[in-house]
């Protein structure tokens, strides 16, 4: 195993992955903006090493610095968390050729997932259901025009490159199909450096699942089960929940055999997250695959009992996985809701110093955060600073658990999106999951036109006591 890790990260995952190296006897080393000096992770490592200026780019984007880092500090391997340098292959490469280990898949296949065009076309040849759409990169008007014939409207053009939602564009008919790819194409260069773009079907009213895998360095893939991510805003998931209450067994068994087909085909080691739009009529098709740890892997670990953290290190360091498929069985329920820094309902991130923070226990309660009270949340990075997981023996014992945690959870100080996930467990439908993509955003649209109702029908209302006194 390993003596000492570099985490090049930030926030709650790299206080997960500090936990875990603790527990396993492993040394760690944070790296930190100097917006970050008061940080949990800056304080919970054995060392804690200042990489640049708050600006991500000048530090936890800066390769050199990172690099350097973990020089002085002699670490022998690198975690990457998610975000940041999760996904850069180049990261991966120059982490490999400087002599230490790379915690994640290999940089091969790390680019293979990573372009969305050659990730289809890898799947398409591993068997794995794609959405109907573009064979591979849009290099003309003419072939868009065609594909989205083909596909039928309304379409979706998006980035060989994208992540994080960007650079999507949705067609809803002929005449705006040249206006949207323009825009695309712009959207992607600014945002990743590459405007290739790609178009698919749009599927009206899918929901979004995906199944965790783990593969070893000996050959051994397995799956994690699926989690059901469809609780979304702006393509940003909000809520997750493992198992998928949509999900049979039947249609499980095929979207399990899937997945490990997608990861097989690129000889994927590590921990691997395979994501699928699915139907109303269970029908699912490959979407992308994350090669790395996800935000939401805690329900997964509750549902299967297996440490996704220490496996990642484990198979880095070489070990085989000392369970197959048949020992993984899933159990119960398990909800994460993502606590972001931002006013609830118009997402506006609202940093600031948090006055007093007091986290949920109890039984089956879990805290992934890196929050404290008197703890500033610099504005520099992604307003989610935290999670709260659930898990019960089925889904309606965990919504209610979760119910209970997000009662007893007080933070004060900043605007947190608490209110929101209390409106939504105690949502009807919600609570019969059934829900899609555009659940949360249809729902939120129908409450702010009921208050906009509510409020003018109360203006109103005053306005005409006012008169008749
Ligand atoms: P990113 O890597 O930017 O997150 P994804 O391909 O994973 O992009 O898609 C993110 C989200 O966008 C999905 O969860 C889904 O809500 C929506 N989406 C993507 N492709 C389609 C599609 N073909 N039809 C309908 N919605 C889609």
């Amino acid at each position: 195993m390993f003596h000492k890790i570099l985490i090049a990260n930030r926030g709650e995952i790299a206080v997960r992955i500090i936990r875990c190296c603790r527990e396993l006897g492993i040394k760690t080393v944070a790296i930190y903006s100097e917006a970050d000096r008061d940080a949990m992770h800056t304080r919970l490592a054995d060392e804690a090493i200042c990489v640049g200026p708050a600006p991500a780019q000048l530090s936890y984007l800066n390769i050199p610095s990172i690099m350097a880092a973990a020089e002085v500090t002699d670490a022998d391997a690198i975690h990457p968390g998610y975000g940041f340098l999760a996904e850069n292959a180049e990261f991966a490469e120059i982490v490999l050729e400087s002599g230490y280990t790379w915690i994640g898949p290999t940089p091969d296949s790390m680019r293979t997932m990573g372009n969305k065009v050659t990730a289809k076309a890898t799947m398409k040849k591993a068997g794995v259901p794609l959405v109907p759409g573009s064979e591979g990169a849009m290099n003309s008007y003419e072939e868009a025009e065609a594909a989205a014939e083909a596909a039928g409207y309304p379409v979706i053009i998006k980035a060989a490159s994208g992540g994080g939602g960007r650079g999507m564009k949705v067609v809803h008919q002929h005449a705006s199909l040249a206006n949207a790819i323009m825009m695309a194409k712009s959207e992607a260069a600014a945002a990743f450096g590459d405007d290739t773009v790609y178009l698919e079907k749009f599927l009206e009213t899918p929901r979004h699942i995906e199944v965790q895998v783990l593969g070893d360095n000996h050959g051994n893939i397995v799956h994690l089960f699926e989690r059901e991510c469809s609780i979304q805003r702006n393509n940003q998931k909000v809520l997750e929940e493992a198992p998928s209450p949509f999900c049979d067994d039947d249609t499980r068994a095929k979207l399990y055999q899937a997945a490990v087909a997608a990861a097989k085909a690129v000889n994927y080691q590590g921990a691997g997250t395979i994501e699928f739009l699915m139907n109303t009529d269970k029908s699912f098709y490959f979407i992308e695959m994350n090669t790395r740890i996800q935000v939401e892997h805690p329900v997964t670990e509750w549902i299967s009992g297996v440490d996704l953290i220490e496996w990642q290190l484990r198979v880095a360091a070489g070990e085989k996985l000392d369970f197959t498929q048949k020992d993984l069985k899933m159990k119960g329920h398990a909800i994460e809701c993502r606590l972001n820094a931002e006013d609830p309902f118009k997402f506006t991130p609202s940093p600031g110093t948090i006055e007093l923070f007091h986290a949920p226990g109890g039984r089956s309660v879990r805290i992934d955060t890196a929050i404290y009270s008197g703890y500033t949340i610099p504005p520099y990075y992604d307003s989610m600073i935290g999670k709260i997981i659930t898990h019960a023996r089925g889904r309606q014992k965990c919504i209610r658990r979760m119910q209970r945690a997000m009662d007893e959870l007080v933070i004060s100080g900043i605007t947190t999106n608490q209110d929101l996930h209390r409106c939504l467990l105690a949502n009807p439908a919600f609570q019969a999951g059934e829900f899609n993509i555009h659940f949360l955003e249809e729902w939120l649209e129908q409450m702010r036109k009921s208050e906009v109702t509510a409020q003018i029908t109360s203006d109103f209302s005053d306005g005409k006591a006012k008169k008749r006194s």
